[in-house]
């Protein structure tokens, strides 16, 4: 039983609450390390965001099929590791998602089913091979307009995995932290639940309880963002091969070391479904995962 102090944090960023657990002797110490933890969130929200017209993604979402756009190197390195994700992902997880969200009208006022013809104009603009990064600039290039990035599928795990290295650093050895309980991190030993939506969420059914240990765990699922037409569910992953939301698999989640990683997976999880869970494993073998089939 522990028997030190506990501090509670929470911050709202990414279109969710972010809410952080720190334990340990000094409750000055705690608190501070994880205000800073909570405030590289909000700066990396500011940064990822495209919806928000200041973000650095907006900004190459604007300009970059003009002309090339320089961003900093801790942006480039996670753009050349999200279009890396992608290829190792089968082109399950893409980060040129974007146009396809913004067609079905997912983060808009309201959400629509396209027409198959819709679909298909839009699907030109979707692979990251429209993705040029020249490491030497640092620079983002798209090769043509229309091409949209959209982070919401690595961002959290991204944000959780840097606000845990704020923590490291300022010596905070037992602290938790999830980002709308889908993506979380555990720093030191905790048991988690894995609910029928969410991570640890007490109103559903609870499939699985895992412990961490400095390890995350991320799950994407269909509900929470997602609406209903002619009795069908659309959700917000979107399969970028048909360009039609994934309704197979209702949920799924991946553990292992990295919060970004295992934000990335899980995406692509729920779109390539358990067939690809072997080949995950052998080609990412830290991680594990498990996935919850609709129906
Ligand atoms: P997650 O909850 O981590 O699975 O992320 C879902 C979010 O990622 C969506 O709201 C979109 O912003 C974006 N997204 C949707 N489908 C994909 C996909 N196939 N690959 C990458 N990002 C996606
Ligand atoms: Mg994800």
């Amino acid at each position: 039983m522990f028997s030190g102090n506990a501090v509670k944090l929470s911050t709202i960023a990414m279109a969710c609450r972010f809410e952080l657990i720190l334990e340990g002797d000094d409750p000055v110490r705690l608190r501070s390390a994880g205000e800073e933890a909570l405030t590289e969130i909000e700066r990396l929200d500011a940064e990822l965001s495209r919806f928000k017209p200041s973000s650095n993604v907006s900004w190459i979402n604007a300009g970059a099929a003009k002309t090339p756009v320089k961003v900093d190197p801790q942006l480039f390195e996670l753009l050349q590791l999200a279009c890396g994700l992608s290829y190792w992902t089968d082109h399950a997880f893409d980060i040129t998602i974007g146009s396809l969200m913004r067609l079905w009208g997912f983060g808009q006022a309201e959400c629509r089913v396209p027409t198959v013809a819709e679909v298909e104009e839009v699907r030109k603009f979707v692979g990251v091979e429209h993705i040029l990064l020249d490491s030497e600039s640092c620079t983002v290039q798209f090769d043509l307009p229309g091409v949209e990035i959209d982070l919401g599928a690595i961002g959290k795990g991204y944000a959780v995995d840097q606000a845990v290295e704020v923590l490291r650093s300022a010596v905070i050895n037992r602290a938790l932290l999830h980002g709308g309980t889908s993506t979380v991190f555990a720093l030191g030993e905790w048991r988690v639940g894995l609910g029928d939506r969410s991570i640890a969420n007490a109103n559903g059914n609870v499939h699985k309880s895992i412990v961490l240990r400095d390890s995350a765990l991320s799950v994407s699922a269909v509900y929470g963002r997602s609406f209903e037409s002619h009795g069908h569910c659309y959700g917000h992953v979107i399969d970028p091969r048909t360009g039609v939301p994934v309704n197979r698999n209702s949920l799924a989640a991946v553990w292992g070391p990295s919060a970004t990683y295992c934000d990335a997976l899980s995406t692509a999880l729920l779109v390539l479904g358990s067939e690809w869970l072997s080949e995950m494993t052998s080609r990412f073998p830290s991680y594990n995962g498990m996935v919850i089939r609709t129906g």
